[in-house]
């Protein structure tokens, strides 16, 4: 299966909404998700973004919601790093049933394309259940094994491996870096 660019945007805007409301750390440094619903709101609209994308109105009601799917998102990002599906698939289920997860044809500039809406069309159950759904797809897919959290210490990123080879174990060059460098201090203090 041909994992197009719309699903690697979901899978995309699922581990930015997880970075931005979970995790102790990132990239080695101390990580704090905001608490204040000004803030909460700001890193909800960043994270829906996405690189240079247009900023979404995002109400208060959606910010809520969206902070607590991110927690539950970021599970299913651990099971699958993990390598076990059996409960990423038992965590995306409830959610694609609760989101009320369906693909509709919507025109693009000028042609349909598959998208996936939610339950109702408000900006936040609508992204809720785009990005199970992605995440479903990539789980049921070859792309099970790309879904990654970082391994290098002191970060809790989770990301999707695009890389061609997928055999991608650190969210960031900076990781990568930073743990080669305490491996070999490792090797050379001993
Ligand atoms: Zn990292």
């Amino acid at each position: 299966m041909d994992f197009d660019s719309h699903l690697v945007a979901l899978v995309d805007v699922a581990a930015r909404l997880v970075n931005a409301h979970t995790g102790d750390w990132a990239r080695g440094v101390e990580h704090t998700p905001p608490t204040s619903s000004e803030d909460r709101i700001a890193a909800t609209a960043t994270a829906l973004a996405r690189e240079g994308g247009r900023v979404p109105r995002v109400t208060r009601a959606d910010a809520e919601l969206l902070v607590s799917r991110a927690h539950d998102l970021r599970q299913v990002f651990v099971a699958a790093a993990a390598n076990d599906l059996d409960t990423a698939a038992s965590l995306l289920n409830p959610m694609l049933l609760a989101t009320g997860a369906r693909p509709q044809l919507d025109q693009r500039e000028g042609a349909w394309q598959v998208h996936f809406h939610g339950a109702d069309d408000s900006l936040a159950v609508g992204w809720a259940a785009g990005c199970a759904t992605g995440l479903a797809l990539a789980l049921g897919s070859s792309w099970a094994g790309r879904l990654g959290t970082c391994e290098a210490e002191r970060c809790d990123v989770v990301y999707l491996d695009t890389s061609k080879n997928g055999s991608r174990r650190f969210c960031s060059t900076s990781c990568q870096n930073r743990t080669k460098t305490a491996a070999y201090r490792a090797r050379t203090t001993r």
